[in-house]
């Protein structure tokens, strides 16, 4: 903000004060101009008023006087009434003269007040006398001298006496105009200068408005009740709703930016020339930007390929919605659905991109796909030799004694297979409903799991002479007693089934360092190729399909394994040596 202004250099106060100086000087100028004239006119007719009636008076006078008696008598008068007397005969010759002597004046036909009287019986004339070198105001009357002679009788008041009593005055009037004009001025240095600070408070409040400072504003800067006060008033409720404005659109703001960073979508707005003027964090992360940048930025320097930059071009071009499906050379392996649309912001044109990312639908897709010709096949094999044995019975077999009671056993075998993968696929299908590690668990004792992992698998174990060792374990672990039974039980069975007689799986239990507890099934049998291990869990995956279907085995069981120890935060490891042994490992959570 400006500081402001002493009031002294104020503008508005100079003018005001300047403008009442002036008018003030104006108003004594006229008045003085006025009062002046006026004065000068009514002392003049006063004048001429007592000099007429003195003229009558003395005309009379004149008519019974003796001829010598005349200067005496001009002079006496002139000291009576203080006013000049000249007696002039009828043809201009001065006959007598209170202040000159008559016989060094010229002839006085011409003057005009002379003239005047003799036309119209009254002369009255002001101006400068070259006689006495003064100015006079002049009044003439026709007049008859005693011996019946006419004359003009003039009496003149000298203006000196009007002029001083005009000066007079005059004075009087500076005297008051300057009274007046002090006073006037220090008024409106008073008014102006509560004026101007009451104006730079409004200003102030007023520029913190402009600035954006709201919180500074609804300090109202003016109580007075005049158009001032109604003005602050004005401006301190302008200033809150303003604050209630920006309150609401930094919440807006806020809220459209958070809602904007937590979506998954990327989204992107650019200008006509294709510079960012908007986008989220999601949009960063798939063209793998280090860092947002400033508004402005041409998207060429954020995603230089083609992938964007060409269908915006369309959009902004022909000004329509556009669907693509594109990846980035950036983040190579993840697929996007683009749907961008022509934005108008302000009357300025744009484009709008939100990048859906489907790698993960893509690859549920593809899972769901490879699952279903998995199944198809998986089925297929058991159920053609159903199908088969059960037309070769009824072609006849049925009576062939020595067969036919071999090709039931067959169908039988086959007929559990298909209920071992139906249960297992059941199995597999349930754990994909929970989520991972957010299955409800307990404290689930390993020991009492083990014991009963081997009892299951006691009987296969013994037929195929393969003997079972466990050390015994007192740990604890979070999970769901019968999931981790599902779980122990594929792997202690798995162990027995590819190992050779007379070997021996080992179940043992430890704690990791990191909170975890591990459970080991270590076999003897034949081992794992290492270009096969990352595989093993897949669904239907098989090392040997052959052996592992002659062992009744349907190629789920390590899937739900795993499924089983993600369910509760854990994990399940293998390790192997083709014809050494394996170990399996699962890891859960300690209790
Ligand atoms: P299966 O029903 O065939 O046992 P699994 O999912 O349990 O299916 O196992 C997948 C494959 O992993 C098996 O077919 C086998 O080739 C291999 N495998 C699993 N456990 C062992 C083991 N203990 N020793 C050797 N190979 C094993």
């Amino acid at each position: 903000m400006q500081g402001r202004p002493p009031t002294i250099r104020s503008p508005l106060f100079r003018k005001i004060l300047v403008g009442a100086s002036l008018l003030v000087l104006a108003m004594g100028g006229l008045t003085d101009l006025l009062m002046s004239r006026y004065t000068q006119q009514s002392e003049e007719s006063a004048v001429q008023r007592s000099l007429h009636a003195a003229a009558e008076v003395l005309s009379r006078e004149l008519e019974s006087l003796p001829p010598a008696a005349l200067p005496e008598w001009v002079r006496d008068t002139d000291r009576r009434l203080a006013a000049r007397v000249t007696v002039v005969a009828a043809g201009g010759a001065v006959l007598a003269e209170s202040r000159r002597e008559p016989e060094s004046m010229e002839n006085h036909a011409h003057r005009p007040e002379i003239e005047s009287a003799l036309r119209s019986g009254l002369g009255v004339s002001k101006r400068h006398s070259t006689s006495v070198n003064m100015d006079f105001l002049y009044l003439a009357v026709p007049a008859r001298l005693s011996s019946g002679a006419p004359a003009i009788l003039r009496l003149a008041a000298p203006l000196e006496t009007i002029e001083s009593s005009v000066r007079a005055n005059r004075r009087r009037i500076l005297r008051t105009t300057l009274l007046l004009a002090c006073a006037v001025l220090v008024g409106a240095y008073l008014f102006t200068r509560s004026l101007t600070r009451r104006i730079h408070r409004i200003q102030a409040a007023a520029e913190a408005l402009a600035a954006g400072r709201f919180e500074d504003g609804p300090a109202l800067p003016d109580s007075g009740r005049d158009e001032l006060g109604a003005l602050a008033a004005s401006l301190h409720r302008m200033a809150g709703n303003l604050l209630e404005l920006v309150d609401l659109l930094r919440a807006e703001s806020a809220r459209r930016d958070a809602i904007l960073s937590s979506m998954r979508e990327g989204v992107l707005a650019v200008d006509q020339s294709l510079r960012i003027t908007f986008c989220n964090g999601a949009f960063l992360q798939a063209v793998a930007a280090r860092q947002a940048p400033d508004p402005g930025t041409p998207l060429e320097q954020v995603s230089p390929d083609n992938a964007l930059l060409e269908p915006l071009w369309q959009v902004l071009e022909q000004g329509e919605t556009v669907r693509a499906k594109i990846s980035f050379p950036a983040t190579p392996g993840r697929s996007y659905e683009l749907y961008a649309k022509p934005l108008e912001l302000n009357r300025q044109k744009g484009a709008l991109a939100i990048l859906h990312d489907v790698t993960e639908i893509e690859r549920l897709e593809r899972v769901r796909r490879d699952f279903v010709a998995n199944v198809s096949h998986e089925l297929r094999t058991p159920l053609t030799a159903i199908r088969g044995y059960a037309e070769t019975l009824l072609d006849g077999a049925i009576d062939d004694a020595e067969h036919n009671r071999k090709f039931l056993e067959v169908i039988r075998s086959n007929a559990i297979r298909l209920t071992n993968i139906a249960s297992d696929l059941l199995v597999l299908s349930e754990l994909e409903q929970h989520r991972p590690a957010q299955e409800p668990a307990e404290a689930v004792p390993v020991q009492p799991v083990i014991e009963t992992a081997i009892r299951t698998v006691e009987s296969a174990a013994r037929i195929r002479q393969v003997s079972l060792q466990c050390q015994p374990a007192d740990f604890a672990v979070r999970a769901l007693r019968f999931r981790l039974e599902q779980a122990l039980v594929n792997l202690v069975d798995n162990a027995v089934k590819f190992s050779p007689p007379g070997s021996e799986v080992r179940i043992s239990c430890s704690l990791a360092g990191d909170g975890m507890v591990e459970i080991h099934v270590a076999d003897q049998g034949i081992g794992i190729p290492e270009q096969d291990l990352p595989r093993i869990f897949e669904r239907f995956y098989r090392v040997d399909k052959a052996r592992s279907r002659e062992a009744g085995g349907t190629g789920l069981g390590l899937s739900i394994v795993k499924h089983i120890a993600e369910l509760f935060g854990g994990s399940v490891r293998v390790k192997s040596r083709v014809n050494e042994g394996s170990t399996f490992t699962l890891r859960f959570p300690a209790a």
